[in-house]
């Protein structure tokens, strides 16, 4: 594992992010860091990293992760991460690369279920338990035969084991503040002097009340009336009570 893809790609005179250079300030814990950084850069993706063999091994998962065992999300691998990089919230420059707005969307730590990790990362089939604030449970990442349209990178599959944390809740949607800071995309674009429109992009859309049109063969009057017949009937309910 190396940093220099890393450090080639960035330049940290004009970053926030860390260099990876030196020794991390805090002690490293016996327990391996896991963390999922929402980032909205050209396009928004979920950045799913876990710290193995002193740095962060990384993958872009687009859709970001589903809590539903039958939804296999797409992780493309990207390159390992220093381990100081699990805690960084904020913006990057928008002609740096991977410019846009990083949140830390969920932290903690995580557990090899298999018994040699490096094996099973070199077979692409790795089971571990994910102690997170938002994600719990088994998990697996499998890569997949295709090593195409990623410059080379391999594709890997993010699914979720059947087990007591399995569920079709819509975990991206319904918890989108920071795990770290509770902020949206767009607060900590404005706090760090980043694009907090193009940020805004990436949090839970306002609910607009769309005016409702009448579909084609479909008679406005007879949806007016079901909708007469449904307000009566809560005001019986109500009544009831
Ligand atoms: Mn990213």
């Amino acid at each position: 594992m190396t940093l220099d893809e890393y450090r080639k790609k960035r330049n940290f005179t004009a970053t926030p992010e860390p260099s990876g250079d030196g020794t991390p300030a805090r002690k490293e814990s016996a327990k391996l860091i896991y963390v999922i950084q929402k980032h909205r850069a050209t396009q928004l993706h979920y950045d799913f990293r876990l710290a193995w063999a002193g740095t962060l091994l990384s993958w872009a998962v687009p859709k970001g992760p589903s809590l539903d065992p039958s939804v296999k999300r797409l992780a493309m691998q990207v390159e390992d991460h220093p381990i100081e990089y699990a805690d960084f919230e904020g913006v990057i420059p928008a002609d740096e690369y991977g410019g846009g707005t990083v949140m830390v969307w969920d932290i903690g730590t995580w557990e090899p279920e298999v018994p040699n990790v490096d094996a099973a990362l070199r077979k692409g089939d790795l089971k571990f338990t994910l102690h997170g604030k938002k994600l719990q449970g088994s998990w697996a990442l499998v890569r997949t035969a295709g090593w195409g349209g990623n410059r080379g990178k391999p594709s890997w599959l993010l699914i979720k084991h059947r087990d007591q944390y399995a569920s079709d809740a819509d975990i991206t949607g319904e918890q989108p503040h920071s795990a770290i800071s509770h902020r949206l995309l767009a607060d900590i674009a404005r706090d760090n002097g980043g694009d907090v429109e193009k940020a805004a992009t990436g949090d839970p859309q306002p609910e607009v009340a769309t005016p409702t049109k009448a579909s084609p063969g479909e008679k406005p009057g007879v949806k007016q009336a079901a909708t007469k017949k449904s307000v009566k009937k809560t005001a019986a309910t109500k009544t009831i009570k």
